[in-house]
């Protein structure tokens, strides 16, 4: 008797097996057409427009409530809901996406605009309540149950979605820091963690409100990790295949493809454009403005001490009169590459004026501050060169904070009175005290 049950057993397992990995497959399928239709709506947002799009993506959130409070099915080792684990995922990541296409403006209305919307749904479920034996359209009494809850996993759901979405640009972010420009890294980082922190709190309220069991947890979890993974790599493929025809990206990798910058690396780019000096490609006399007393406070806040020298090439206009003005450009070219070979990470160099440079180091104080600038005066001696064994020379004026003064226009006056002691005492030399 014993033998057929367990051949029986081993017959269903088996048969469960098979519709367990089947319901995954039909997952992925599912995963595979919520990311086809969306990511063509983002990708002709210029045709369309954006609001296609959102208005989409909008609509979304109310089946993936509906699936999160009724539709489960089982997967291997977990049961688990679309609602969640594919649409929830593939949202954030859509969010993720559109605030690295646009930017934080953009992604914000959509962000605001679910927020609303789902306190309006939330809100006009409460009114619905109110009505009295409302039945289905074939008479049977309206399933009352779904509406209260759909209310309730709604309102956390959303709740929940405003913190996700926020925390998924920080963290897509930050992580930019750490792992520079590779955005799949970070579109897949962010989403795990985001994804797992949601996890969290969703299940909480489900099994409040449904008494779901701790499976529905960790089925759920690995079920958002597995579709995080399979939306990085779909984004991955569409990446590269609608960037891979654009002739200026073609060499490069899969990570740099995404070359389209957020709205604030964006600006910081756009920052570290701006500002610099045509010729030499140092910061120019307006960063100089800009960035240099908040320098100097910062360094002095940290109690660190910033050093501050003017450097003025000798005897310039000669070299222009003798071997050109374009010589002389060559020179002053010379003389930055110079001044950039000997800066520390945090030191910054400006042209000043015409042969005038300006470099600010922290942190070295006034006797290391002087023999930098001997440094650099060395450097620049042996990279300029006028050719025939002639070599150009500097004259360099030394300030340091907060010996010599706690602004940058107090470091400068110093500093530029000790250059031009340096020029009457025969040139080529270091001023610092
Ligand atoms: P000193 O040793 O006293 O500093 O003498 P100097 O000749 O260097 O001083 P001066 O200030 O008289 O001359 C600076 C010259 O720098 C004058 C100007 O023509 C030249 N100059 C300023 N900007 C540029 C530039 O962008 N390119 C070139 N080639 N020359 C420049
Ligand atoms: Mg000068
Ligand atoms: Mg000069």
């Amino acid at each position: 008797m014993a033998r057929p049950v367990a051949r029986r057993r081993s017959v269903v397992s088996r048969g469960e097996d098979r519709m367990q990995i089947y319901n995954m497959i039909v997952l992925a399928l599912l995963a595979a057409v919520y990311f086809l239709f969306l990511i063509t709506l983002l990708h002709w947002r210029h045709r369309i427009g954006i609001g296609v799009f959102i208005t989409v993506l909008g609509t979304m959130h109310f089946m993936e409530t509906y699936l999160a409070s009724a539709f489960y099915v089982h997967v291997p080792m977990a049961t688990i809901s679309p609602g969640s684990a594919v649409l929830f995922a593939g949202k954030l990541l859509m969010v993720l996406l559109l605030y690295v296409k646009e930017d934080a403006a953009t992604v914000r209305q959509l962000i605001y605009g679910l927020l609303v919307g789902n306190v309006m749904i939330f809100v006009l479920g409460q009114v619905l309540n109110l009505q009295i034996a409302p039945v289905t359209a074939d008479g049977a009494p309206a399933d009352e149950r779904l509406l209260r809850e759909l209310g309730i996993l709604m309102m956390w759901g959303t709740s929940l979605l405003y913190i996700d979405s926020i925390a998924i640009i920080l963290l897509y972010e930050r992580l930019g820091g750490l792992l520079g420009r590779g955005t799949l890294p970070r579109f897949f980082l962010a989403g795990a963690m985001v994804l797992t922190f949601d996890q969290i709190g969703f299940f909480g309220l489900l099994h409040w409100v449904t008494d779901a069991p701790p499976s529905v947890f960790w089925g759920g979890l690995a079920a958002k990790m597995v579709m995080n993974a399979l939306f990085v790599a779909m984004t991955g493929l569409y990446l590269h295949f609608f960037r891979s025809n654009v002739p200026v990206m073609a060499s490069k990798g899969i990570g740099d493809i995404f070359n389209d910058l957020t709205y604030r690396e964006k600006y910081q780019d756009l920052l570290a454009r701006t500002g610099r000096d045509a010729l030499t490609g140092v910061l120019d006399r307006g960063r100089l403005e800009f960035d240099g007393p908040e320098l100097v406070r910062e360094a002095l806040r940290q109690g660190q001490g910033a050093s501050l020298m003017i450097l003025d090439a000798d005897r310039f206009k000669e070299i222009n009169d003798r071997h050109g003005h374009l010589k002389g450009d060559e020179v002053l070219r010379d003389i930055a590459s110079a001044l950039n070979g000997s800066l520390r990470r945090n030191d910054r160099v400006y042209r000043f004026g015409g042969e005038e440079f300006v470099v600010i180091c922290r942190d070295l104080g006034p006797g290391p501050a002087c023999e930098a600038a001997e440094r650099m005066r060395g450097r620049i001696g042996a990279i300029a060169t006028l050719g025939e064994g002639r070599t150009v020379t500097v004259s360099i004026g030394v300030a340091t904070a907060p010996e010599d003064g706690t602004t940058l226009l107090e470091l400068i006056a110093v500093a530029d009175r000790r250059l031009y002691r340096a020029k009457a005492e025969g040139r080529n030399r270091v001023v610092g005290d």
